[in-house]
């Protein structure tokens, strides 16, 4: 099989071959049809996260090894299937979900393998989609993606579970107050896809790029703040008026969470999801006068991946504009959307 795998921090993805695994006991093999390219894994090839003060918290003490074989946004089809493998058949398409666990300890039998103590993900901690075949350990990683098609279904398994899981912590706001998103990018427009179809009331979107703020206009948002302007916390607050039960920060820079805290209501929530990095102070009398929350969210659980494409079989498939890229223009891809050249999603097709 072949790979393209980071070898080197930040280097570019190199080329690999070697034998296609056989899957064993409940192990499936998929061919891989589609694999998003997620801002994530900008992170994951520089190898680490800004957390202010000029400091880094380094992946590789995170327990990622390489070389390593990034994407965790597939859909494959099943090429075969280990003798323990119930539930999927060969010529099967599906979506992989990447959030794996342990599969063993408390946490993950609660349902929440994203949160386990030794994560497993896939095009994280072991080989994912960047790849014209990927080994799934289990079926129950696997959800059938009927007539969606596949590029579109792909960015459901990180961007879409992401952002669904981030506005289920609204909670019953949603659908009585307009929601910020805070973030225009592939992130944002399937937040915003996704808040429209879970009922939501209105959302409004803050990005500092008038092209992605022009898209968000056309995805639906009902008012658009650039972020750069000096009063933009007032925006926010007239245009929530009176300030914002919920903030979803889908950049997570020291700017962006001092902006979203700047636009709360009382009794406001400050969700935060993008790893852009940085610091920031708080003083602590303004959580219980303010009563305000701060909530990080953090990809989703299998039971969130299963009501996410519930959803979207009810409302329909995301509308984010999606670019296809053969699996060879990986490097081209990784370095479009660091350069925020990128509307919507990349999607590689091996
Ligand atoms: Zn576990
Ligand atoms: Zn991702």
């Amino acid at each position: 099989m072949k790979s393209y795998d980071v070898c080197e921090c930040g280097a570019p993805l190199r080329l690999m071959e070697r034998p296609t695994p056989k899957p064993t006991g409940t192990e499936v093999l998929l061919k891989v049809i589609a694999a998003g390219v997620c801002h994530s894994d900008l992170h994951i090839w520089e190898g680490f996260y800004d957390i202010g003060g000029g400091k880094r918290l380094k992946l590789t003490d995170r327990g990622v090894k390489l070389p390593l074989t990034m994407g965790h946004e597939n859909v494959g089809e099943v090429v075969a299937v280990g003798p323990d493998a119930k539930g999927v058949k060969i010529g099967d398409r599906r979506l992989v979900h990447p959030w794996l666990g342990c599969g063993e300890c408390a946490v993950c039998r609660r349902g929440d393998e994203q949160f386990c103590r030794t994560p497993f993900s896939i095009g994280v901690f072991r080989a994912g989609g960047y790849a014209d075949h990927l080994l799934v350990p289990h079926p129950r990683y696997l959800f059938d993606i009927g007539n969606l098609p596949p590029e579109r279904a792909a960015p459901l398994a990180c961007s879409g579970i992401t952002t669904y899981g981030a506005l289920k912590k609204v909670g019953s706001s949603l659908q009585e107050e307009p929601v910020v998103i805070i973030g225009a990018g592939g992130l944002g427009l399937m937040c915003l896809s996704l808040h429209r179809a879970m009922g939501g009331k209105g959302a409004i979107v803050v990005d500092i790029d008038p092209v992605k703020r022009e898209a968000a206009r056309k995805a639906g948002a009902q008012a658009t703040i650039d972020p750069s302007a000096a009063d933009a916390a007032k925006q926010i607050t007239e245009a929530t008026k009176g300030g914002a039960w919920a903030v979803i920060d889908l950049v997570g820079a020291t700017r962006t969470v001092q902006l979203a805290l700047d636009s709360l209501v009382k009794g406001g929530k400050l969700i935060i999801v993008g790893l852009f990095g940085g610091d920031i102070t708080v003083p602590t009398p303004s959580f219980p006068l303010r009563a305000i929350t701060i909530q990080g969210s953090y990809v989703g659980s299998l039971t969130e991946m299963a009501e996410l494409l519930d959803l979207v079989r009810r409302k329909g498939v995301p509308d984010l504009p999606v670019g296809t890229r053969p699996l060879a223009a990986v490097n081209e891809a990784l370095n479009e959307l660091k350069a925020g050249k990128v509307i919507g999603r990349l999607v590689l097709t091996p």
